[in-house]
């Protein structure tokens, strides 16, 4: 990649997008390329077609996707199927006919079975359920991985996946109802102690476990990745670290300085029991994650809420 290369990133004002254009820029590339949605809608082929015809991008993020949290997934399952599965089918099919010389695609540590051992393995994609409120989301990054896995088999493209773990930073999602569980506490504890409120409703029960990876880390990862990756593997990218959401909670709490009570509402879904990712893989290909986790959500709450 030349600091002149042409660089599509599909998905730049999202949280990973935005974070990928930030490390890129850092680093001298000054050809970069984006559209809004309003600009180019993924979903529809034809504006597809006519935007590679027209840009003819040589190397290629594809950071563009619905997301949400828990209930969102659960709630738009239709739409978070067919919207992933037409995005990424027609960009990544685009950047074979186009000829682009390295695509990434951003898939999730979700994809992996429900009850997979922990830590998780690359190799255990496709051995088990999936979790039933994000399966759609899944299925449809499956998919993904398996285009860019099968499109190098077949015709040779150098496309490779990453699997991140759960993110968190800069531009991310604060609406209540569709933010996964980092900023949605971020925001809860911060408005309670700003309110003077006395509890704070936390979903589930506090004992499910997970891994929060910094996006400008997994910017850095996907930056060293293009660069020098080749293979086939849909490649984990976490700190190999999990914490439970009551240990979040009462961290999150503690940094926003929240002094009143966790009230746990059982009647929200706990979701997966626990999903750590085995990062040796990538910890072998020279990358390792930077920003530990209360650092990083101190500079984020710092970054949202007290400039
Ligand atoms: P997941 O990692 O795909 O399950 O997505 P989330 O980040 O949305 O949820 C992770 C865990 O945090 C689940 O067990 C949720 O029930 C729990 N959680 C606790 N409070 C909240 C909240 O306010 N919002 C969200 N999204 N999750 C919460």
């Amino acid at each position: 990649m030349k600091k002149d290369s042409k660089i599509y990133i599909a998905g730049h004002t999202g949280m990973v997008g935005s974070a990928i254009v930030r490390k890129l820029e850092r680093e001298g590339y000054s050809n970069l390329i984006s559209r809004t949605s309003k600009e180019l809608d993924l979903i529809n082929q034809q504006s597809v077609i006519n935007f590679f015809e027209e840009e003819k991008p040589e190397y290629l993020f594809l950071a563009a996707a619905k997301v949400g949290g828990i209930e969102a997934n659960n709630k738009y399952r239709a739409d978070f199927l067919y919207q992933n599965l037409m995005i990424q089918n027609n960009v990544i099919h685009q950047s074979y006919v186009h000829g682009v010389k390295k695509l990434l695609f951003l898939a999730s540590s979700c994809i992996y079975p429900k009850l997979a051992p922990q830590p998780i393995k690359e190799t255990y994609l496709l051995t088990g359920e999936l979790e039933f409120t994000n399966e759609p989301y899944s299925i449809a990054k499956i998919a993904g991985v398996k285009m860019c896995e099968n499109y190098k088999r077949q015709y040779g493209c150098d496309f490779i996946s990453v699997m991140p773990t759960n993110l968190y930073g800069p531009n991310d999602n604060y609406d209540l109802e569709t933010a996964h569980v980092l900023p949605a506490l971020l925001r809860k504890f911060h408005e309670a102690k700003i309110e003077n409120n006395k509890t704070v409703e936390v979903w589930g029960s506090g004992k499910p476990k997970r891994e929060f990876l910094h996006v400008d880390d997994l910017a850095d990862a996907c930056f060293h990745l293009i660069q020098t990756y080749h293979g086939n593997t849909c490649l984990n990218i976490g700190t190999g670290k999990d914490i439970s959401i009551k240990e979040l909670a009462e961290l999150i709490s503690e940094i926003v300085g929240y002094n009143g009570e966790i009230v746990w509402d059982k009647a929200k879904p706990d979701g997966t029991p626990r999903k750590l990712l085995d990062v040796s893989l990538i910890h072998g290909l020279g990358w390792k994650h930077r920003i530990e986790l209360e650092e990083g959500i101190l500079e984020v709450y710092k970054e949202k809420y007290l400039s």
